[in-house]
């Protein structure tokens, strides 16, 4: 059975980053067969794979030549270890709304058959915080089972996976989308892994994995790679792996208990946090 997964976190956090070297190492390491949908307007959830190769956008191809050449063909690049991309992009800038665009460019891959059942995982990777209107599509209709939030113990982080918790919980009975963990993306914050645990713990899941902020990340990305690619035997590698083996074997799925706003400052004073 193919698993679908919605990669959710503040703007900048690291998702895609965390997205792509995931999947590499799942691919490379464990032998997993992975699709990215990107559905950011950005449309940069998949550079990394596909070795920087600039991607006609789903959205583009709708717009410019018409749904029925919205083909499979078109619109899926294949990258490092066999990974299949998409990326729904988005309205031309000021123009229409970007959610939109990415439940027209689910709906439109779902028709394709686009994520076959050979697949093991798909991933969403969901621009930012905005768990409403078409970002929240991925987790409204039951097109992704399990959530991963990124976060950092940067209050920002903490505030915006919290509220996304909050948009989650709304539509996990109709769905029955769960969340599968934070990851935390280490932003070398004091006390970091400290105040994830007890947040995550807090809202009644776990932090899944901690990924180390690390310098080859972005060496690798400048060379158009995840580090994976880049070079198997870095440590950064084995982090990725090690959080792709945990989402392998994740049990641990919930609807979470997002805290309220006093909570939340409680905690993020208690930790001395600021932003
Ligand atoms: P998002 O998709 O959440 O907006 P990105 O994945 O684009 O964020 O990440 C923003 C930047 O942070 C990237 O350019 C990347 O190089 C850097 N980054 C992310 N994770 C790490 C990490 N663990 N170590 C070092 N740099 C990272
Ligand atoms: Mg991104």
């Amino acid at each position: 059975m193919t698993r679908k997964i919605a990669i959710y976190g503040k703007g900048g956090i690291g998702k895609s980053t965390t997205a792509q070297n995931t999947a590499a190492a799942m691919a490379h390491f464990h032998g997993k067969k992975i699709f990215i949908h990107g559905c950011d307007p950005k449309a940069d959830s998949t550079r990394l794979i596909l070795g920087g190769k600039p991607q006609e956008t789903l959205m583009d191809v709708l717009r410019e030549q018409g749904a029925e050449k919205v083909t499979n063909d078109k619109v899926i690049k294949t990258g490092f270890m066999g990974i299949r991309c998409v990326e729904s992009g988005g309205p031309e800038p000021g123009v229409g709304c970007a959610g939109r665009g990415v439940i027209t460019a689910i709906d439109l891959m779902e028709a394709n058959g686009a994520y076959t059942s050979d697949l093991d995982f798909v991933f969403f990777d969901v621009l930012g915080d905005v768990v409403c209107g078409g970002f929240a599509m991925p987790i409204r209709e039951g097109k992704a089972q399990e959530v991963y939030i990124v976060a950092s113990g940067e209050m920002m982080a903490i505030y915006a996976a919290n509220n996304i918790c909050k948009g989650l919980v709304k539509f996990a009975k109709q769905s029955g989308v769960r969340l599968g963990g934070i990851i935390c993306n280490s932003r070398k914050v004091d006390r970091e892994k400290e105040f994830l645990d007890e947040f995550t713990s807090a809202i009644g899941t776990h932090m899944i994995h901690f990924v180390p902020r690390d310098n080859i990340v972005q060496k690798a990305e400048f060379n158009k790679k995840t580090v994976t690619e880049f070079d198997p035997a870095e440590k950064q590698a084995a982090e990725y792996s090690s959080l792709a083996q945990k989402i392998i074997e994740n049990e641990n799925f919930v609807i979470p208990k997002p805290l309220t706003m006093d909570e939340l400052e409680a905690m993020v004073v208690k930790y001395g946090i600021a932003d």
